[in-house]
């Protein structure tokens, strides 16, 4: 560490952040603060670019003007906190960076004050230098000061306000719900706080607000939206946390397209903020066209090809085993049609079968569709006319590759999907500056359960049925929809809603679908069927991904990018070491022992 005592500000007020000096302000007198991102020693002269969340300006030390100033600037080291006093100078020779802003000018430095010295730095404070992520998250103070981060960060905030200021034109209130609660329902395992006072009792970190915000629309509150973080105890795969942050809406008096339309009006307001190109309106699809189509209840639309069934047009007996057997077995064939890529190598037709492979997808056709004719090991057994035929009716042109495989019809779509995912990646096609918004609705109500050997709720339970299935609800439960919506952006599952069940008797049924009894029903949920019994309005909601919404924004994959203080997969933050090993005596006053 340096010997270096820290100096105080005595009054120094900074005049301008680091980052926001141009040529017409040459001439000023200006006090910058920041950090020393970069020091260069030229003999006579030294130069530190003076960094803060704005952006950096070159700063120069001259040893014939201001020697004493010179002579501290030679101790000067990387993430030192230094204030400068100085006289803002257009350069001779603006700088060659293109990134930096203030390229066309410098501060002449008069005065120097060092406020704070630095110890050696175990990461670098620069996007291209990428450290092991958990080095950046033990150090997240110096991962924050990078300008990616603080790009993000401040995209973070401008989303946030820009969603608080259009659900306030909207009539919404902003209405905070407990963390402290009771378990919530969306199927996670919760989180659970002991309490001091309530020996043996536990609260129950929110999975979501939902419960709370159907109360508040029976509390007649009519619009409520919050930015709400939401606590589950999930295995963590690569790209989930443990926290992470909703913007929870909920509506009274409303129908499924008012939801919609007003979360259109979101995405429009949001996207006319950030100066982005404002999509037009969002086109919709059923679950079960999504699944037949895309192969996904999440289809990402930068992609044009579609899954086409081709079973028809193959039909028949046609000599070729794979296919013939299939459709006698009541399976499919079905296809897509990859544009120019008709001279794929066989080392990537077996990456592509590979692929399908891992979806459990035992085969690949490939047809490729060259000047010089059809190319395809089917040949001998469909012949080029009926070959002709498929491609053409499949919108297959020269140059063009088909990929043909069957199996049972949703598996196959499934298998297809990521195959035409995988091409999507490989070919360049998913463009992060494109935003393709999607709506998928008619979700099926519920799922079966292998584990539990239960039926469970495809949303959450608290989901109205699709009144036109609702006769089905006991007799067929696996085949009713469900009056619930995703929002689609890119691939990613941006949000998620539902108009819900306001009368208390269906309610019931449905809970009893996914096996609770009235009894316990009454017990876990009691206070909602209740409050239904005091004139709950028809209602509906949805919530929306937040940090999936920025990362998106932002050109990320990952969450954690845009996340102050994210957990790595393990659940661990690594600068407070949270979770964290208490003590005996703390147990002890929570009414806990544990024994691993
Ligand atoms: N609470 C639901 C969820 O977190 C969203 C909703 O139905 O509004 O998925």
């Amino acid at each position: 560490m340096s010997e270096l005592s820290p100096e105080p500000l005595n009054g120094l007020h900074r005049t301008h952040y680091c980052g926001v000096l141009r040529a017409p302000d040459a001439g000023q007198k200006v006090v910058l603060m920041g950090w020393v991102d970069r020091r260069r020693d030229l003999g006579g002269l030294i130069f530190v670019d003076l960094r803060d969340r704005s952006g950096a300006t070159q700063c120069v030390f001259n040893k014939d003007l201001t020697p004493q100033v010179f002579a501290r600037a030679s101790e000067l080291r990387n993430e030192f906190v230094i204030a400068v006093v100085g006289q803002v100078a257009k350069r001779s020779v603006p700088s060659t960076n293109e990134n930096l802003a203030t390229k066309e000018i410098e501060v002449l430095v008069e005065e120097l004050h060092i406020l704070n010295p630095c110890k050696t730095l175990p990461i670098h404070i620069s996007d291209e230098q990428a450290p092991d992520e958990g080095l950046r998250m033990q150090y997240r103070y110096l991962d924050l000061r990078k300008p990616r981060l603080v790009r993000n960060i401040a995209l973070r905030h401008k989303v946030t306000k820009a969603v608080r200021d259009y659900f306030d034109s909207q009539g919404f209130y902003e209405i905070e719900t407990p963390i402290l609660t009771a378990s919530t329902p969306e199927g996670a395992r919760d989180y659970l706080v002991p309490s001091r006072v309530n020996p043996g009792k536990f609260y129950a970190l929110p999975q979501s607000p939902q419960l709370y915000k159907q109360i508040l629309m029976v509390g007649g509150l009519d619009r409520y939206f919050q930015i709400a973080r939401c606590f589950r105890d999930e295995d963590l795969r690569a790209d989930r946390q443990p926290e992470f942050t909703q913007i929870d809406m909920e509506m009274s008096f409303v129908e499924r397209d008012d939801v919609l339309t007003m979360v259109e009006g979101l995405v429009h307001s949001l996207f006319a903020k950030l100066q982005l190109p404002v999509p037009a309106a969002i086109p919709r699809i059923s679950y079960s066209e999504a699944i037949e189509k895309y192969g996904s209840d999440k289809p990402d639309l930068r992609v044009d090809m579609v899954i086409q069934d081709v079973s028809d047009l193959i039909g028949g007996q046609t000599g070729f085993g794979a296919f013939d057997q299939a459709l006698a077995e009541g399976m499919r064939i079905k296809g897509l049609v990859v544009k120019g890529q008709a001279h794929i190598t066989r080392k990537e037709q077996d990456h592509y079968k590979s692929i399908a492979q891992g979806a459990n997808l035992p085969g690949l056709f490939f047809i490729a569709h060259t000047p010089e004719g059809y190319k395809s090991s089917l040949l001998k057994f469909l012949g080029e006319e009926k070959i002709a035929h498929i491609c053409q009716q499949m919108g297959a042109e020269s140059g063009d590759l088909v990929i043909l495989a069957a199996a049972p019809s949703k598996d196959l779509s499934v298998a297809l999907g990521k195959v035409r995912l995988e091409l999507a990646q490989h070919l360049n096609l998913l463009d992060p500056q494109r935003y393709e918004f999607l709506w998928v609705i008619d979700f099926p109500m519920f799922s079966w359960n292998e584990e539990e050997n239960r039926l469970e709720a495809e949303h959450h339970p608290f989901t109205s049925p699709l009144p036109s299935d609702l006769e089905r609800l006991e007799s067929d439960p696996l085949s009713v929809r469900a009056a619930a919506y995703d929002l689609v952006l890119n691939g990613s599952e941006l949000a998620s809603g539902s108009v819900r069940i306001h009368q208390r008797d269906l309610q019931a049924r449905v809970l009893k679908c996914i096996g609770l009894s009235l009894e316990e029903a009454e017990t876990k949920f009691g206070f909602l069927l209740n409050a239904f019994g005091y004139g709950a309005p028809p209602h509906a909601g949805i919530a929306l991904g937040l940090d999936r919404l920025v990362a998106i924004l932002a050109g990320e994959t990952s969450i954690r990018e845009v996340i102050a203080f994210p957990k790595n997969t393990n659940g661990v933050e690594l600068m407070t070491g949270a979770p964290v090993v208490v003590t005996d005596e703390q147990m002890k006053l929570v009414h806990l022992k544990y024994d691993l």
